[in-house]
């Protein structure tokens, strides 16, 4: 009965490439859940660890970003003990090994390294492009949108914050455990109820679905990575072809996702916006945002859909729909061209149109309302940025 229930069918299963990481980690939780209190059969965690790359995948789920997010803290810690008590198993084990994968060297990480890998911060790199900007310091939340039928704009009050009333009342006086939220906010139409993580969104979405089944409450959508090679050559009639070469020159991972969502023509070559797979975005940046195509290292960098008019500088729409008078981006005035601002070459001068910053322009990444911007364009994306590539 003992060595049966150690005999886990399952763990076959992490050797199949077509499963999804998602699906692996499933099974590594399983493995966890039956085996992290018991006192391991040394012998049989050895086999296991000897024919299924188990530590590996634990190692790879810890780098996870997306993934770590759902588990409580205190469940994080004992994942770590777990991965612990596997590896000095492992290490019992005299003979060679055989070894699944030589990238990862399971007897070379210490503790502590594998402590790092828990601790969700970034390895800040030396070497990262100077126009890269880190957004570890960026709270994300994550929404719920909250729409109630038939609500009318009173003369006080205007839908949005008559819904974020309603939401707010029926979240504070329940007596359930419907999960918590860190703020609730009126939007134009609705409320927008904020969570810390993605596991405490789906409780507070359940809750509410439950309380009033007569509201409209969604979960926006959620995409994934977009990123731009700039100048590449591109045939616009044999864009599969483009982007299998694409995978082969760079050796990119078959289960990696990438679609081609747009391409521009820039001269004689193109734009090319790319929404790919997490683990391929990871892989971009890790190699500082090249990769290679054609025979050329192209420069990548992350794409959002943030619209800023050339004409106003305001944000949501483009030059071409634009009915506002034009703005100049260093001093916000209106009668001249920012070509012929008089204080163009004075930075210190410059006021930023859109947030009112003394020293910046309207262009500029570190302004608050694009910061803003890109805030809720990171909310949307299935990806934990810790560096943005620009
Ligand atoms: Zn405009
Ligand atoms: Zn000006
Ligand atoms: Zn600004």
């Amino acid at each position: 009965m003992n060595s049966a229930s150690g005999n886990q069918p399952e763990l076959k299963r992490l050797k199949d490439l077509r499963l999804s990481n998602k699906n692996k980690f499933k099974i590594l939780m399983n493995y966890f859940e039956s085996q992290h209190d018991k006192n391991m059969n040394t012998e049989l965690v050895q086999a296991e660890l000897t024919a299924y790359p188990i530590i590996k995948f634990f190692q790879l789920m810890m780098k996870d970003h997306t993934w770590l997010k759902e588990i409580p803290k205190e469940k994080l810690l004992e994942i770590n003990k777990f991965i612990d008590r596997l590896i000095h198993i492992n290490n019992q084990v005299t003979n060679e090994m055989e070894k699944e994968d030589n990238q990862i060297e399971i007897q070379n990480l210490s503790n502590n390294q594998i402590k790092n890998l828990l601790s969700i911060q970034v390895n800040k790199r030396q070497d990262i492009p100077k126009t890269w900007y880190d957004v570890t310091h960026i709270k994300i939340l994550y929404t719920i949108i909250v729409k109630i039928p038939g609500l009318k704009n009173e003369r006080e009050k205007k839908i949005g914050e008559i819904t974020t009333e309603l939401t707010e009342k029926l979240l504070e006086e329940t007596s359930e455990d419907s999960g918590s939220a860190e703020e609730v906010i009126p939007g134009f139409d609705s409320a927008k109820v904020r969570c810390s993580s993605t596991s405490e969104r789906i409780k507070v979405f359940n809750f509410l679905k439950k309380s009033k089944p007569q509201w409209l409450i969604q979960i926006p959508p959620i995409q994934d990575p977009q990123v731009k090679l700039s100048a590449v050559r591109f045939d616009e009639e044999n864009i599969n072809l483009w982007l299998e070469r694409l995978f082969i020159k760079n050796r990119w991972k078959r289960c990696w996702k990438a679609c081609i969502k747009h391409f521009y023509k820039v001269g004689k070559l193109y734009d090319v916006i790319l929404e790919v797979d997490p683990a391929l975005r990871e892989w971009i940046e890790q190699r500082n945002g090249f990769v290679s195509a054609g025979y050329k290292r192209i420069s990548v960098v992350d794409h959002f859909d943030i619209k800023q008019c050339r004409n106003c500088t305001r944000f949501g729409h483009l030059a071409n729909r634009c009915s506002q008078i034009s703005l100049c981006p260093y001093c916000g005035g209106v009668n001249h061209f920012h070509e012929s601002c008089e204080i163009k070459d004075l930075p210190h001068k410059w006021k930023c149109p859109n947030c009112l910053k003394n020293g910046e322009n309207a262009w500029e990444i570190k302004c608050a309302k694009f910061q803003e911007r890109l805030l809720h364009e990171l909310e949307k994306k299935n990806y934990q940025y810790k560096l943005i590539m620009a």
